[in-house]
């Protein structure tokens, strides 16, 4: 054997190259793009090596419940990006968040979580994991003796979303790792708005990052899924958890999305390019009070993100003058744009957050959590931002 054949060109590869190459197998029939292999179960050539693979003794593919080619080759080029030593692929966003808390999580147990995080998770883990007798306390995402105070001696995990959704508040991870780590509780990141291509939570301390692939990671809007990534030691317990209960990812979407890990810098990038720009015209418009993107120089959240982020993503929002009937207003003027609270697309998306997103919360929440009536969420897409900034013209002029 040659020394070539020992060799792995992805050893000391750079991010590009990884998102690219990573998770590659071939098949025998030595095919380029990586096959979806839609099999539910896999036979074995003697009932001496069915044992062994049930035994686990031996390994490879028993069941697409247990493990999938296809899956198997998105998780390991998720893993590369997010410098993991592994991660484990889930039906959705929210099954990722739900193995993690099944897979770790006790009766018993108390979670701190932030208070800015996608409105589901709130609902899993108040209505859901309390029936369980785990107790989660919600603080504002910012305030770090709001996190510090709310520890209890059986606190054991950290949860939280960096850029918050929609006003882009930035969370320092390095503060609240150690902060977790102080008082032996893991860091759980949500990485949904930036994905590994702007920012990397493990590298800053967190414990295990987890994706809604459903967003940038497919990047088109086709495929609903999740991820988890973090140490071998968590990634086998959240594993155990899905191959027992099943909410794993199918190998159509794995494909997908495998596919999607490839363009994904590139449209971050221009997610993040054509968002700073519609944010800083947004600022010139007369009929704006306030615009929230922590790209823009008088973001609270500017310094930190700088320092934590390659890029401020593309997700935006601003504060239209007058209250709910202007933004109403505005965005039933608006004729490119799909009104839809969906994210992460290369369409572009426009949704009132007060009466959709968080229509759950009281009006005194909302305004706790600065979600005022005149406040619109724009995911910026991968269209010509002339186009974009047309659009929105015909929302300011729908304003009466
Ligand atoms: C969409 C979303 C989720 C949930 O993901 P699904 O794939 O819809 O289950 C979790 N976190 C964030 C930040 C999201 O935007």
């Amino acid at each position: 054997m040659s020394d070539h054949e020992d060799f792995d060109p992805l050893a000391d590869a750079h991010h590009d190259t990884r998102a690219i190459r990573s998770g590659i197998s071939r098949t025998h029939e030595g095919e380029h793009s990586e096959p979806i292999f839609a099999t539910s179960s896999y036979v074995f050539s003697s009932a001496a090596e069915a044992a062994e693979r049930f035994s686990g003794e031996s390994p490879g593919n028993v069941y697409s419940r247990y493990t999938n080619p296809t899956v198997r080759a998105f998780e390991q080029r998720l893993a590369a990006l997010e410098g993991a030593e592994a991660a484990v692929a889930t039906a959705s966003g929210m099954a990722a968040i739900l193995s993690i808390c099944m897979a770790l999580l006790k009766s018993g147990d108390h979670v701190v979580c932030s208070r800015d995080v996608f409105g589901t998770t709130i609902s899993l883990f108040s209505r859901y994991l309390a029936k369980f007798g785990i107790e989660v306390t919600f603080v504002p995402l910012l305030n770090i003796d709001g996190w510090r105070s709310a520890l209890r001696p059986n606190t054991v995990m950290f949860f939280l979303e960096t850029p918050s959704n929609p006003l882009c508040e930035v969370a320092d991870l390095a503060g609240l790792s150690k902060l977790a780590h102080l008082n032996d509780c893991l860091l759980v990141v949500d990485n949904c708005f930036c994905t590994p291509a702007l920012q990397l939570p493990l590298t800053l301390g967190a414990d295990i990052v987890m994706h809604s692939a459903t967003k940038y990671l497919d990047g088109q809007g086709r495929c609903v899924g999740g991820a988890v990534v973090g140490r071998k030691q968590h990634m086998d317990e959240v594993v155990t958890f899905l191959r027992t209960a099943g909410p794993t990812m199918s190998p159509f979407n794995a494909w997908v999305f495998l596919k999607g890990l490839e363009t994904l810098r590139l449209r971050m990038e221009a997610h993040s390019r054509s968002a700073l720009e519609i944010a800083e015209w947004l600022q010139q418009q007369p009929a704006v009070e306030r615009v929230y993107y922590a790209g823009l120089k008088d973001h609270p959240g500017h310094a930190l993100a700088a320092k934590q982020q390659s890029a401020y993503g593309g997700v935006l929002s601003f504060l239209v003058k007058g209250g709910r009937e202007q933004a109403w207003q505005f965005i039933d003027a608006t004729r490119l744009m799909s009104l839809t609270a969906n994210l992460g697309d290369a369409k572009t998306t426009i949704v009132h957050p007060a009466t959709t997103t968080h229509a759950r919360l009281s009006a005194e929440q909302r305004e706790d959590a600065g979600i005022r009536d005149g406040l619109i969420r724009i995911a910026v897409g991968l269209e010509n931002v002339e186009d974009l900034r047309a659009d929105l013209q015909r929302g300011f002029a729908g304003i009466r």
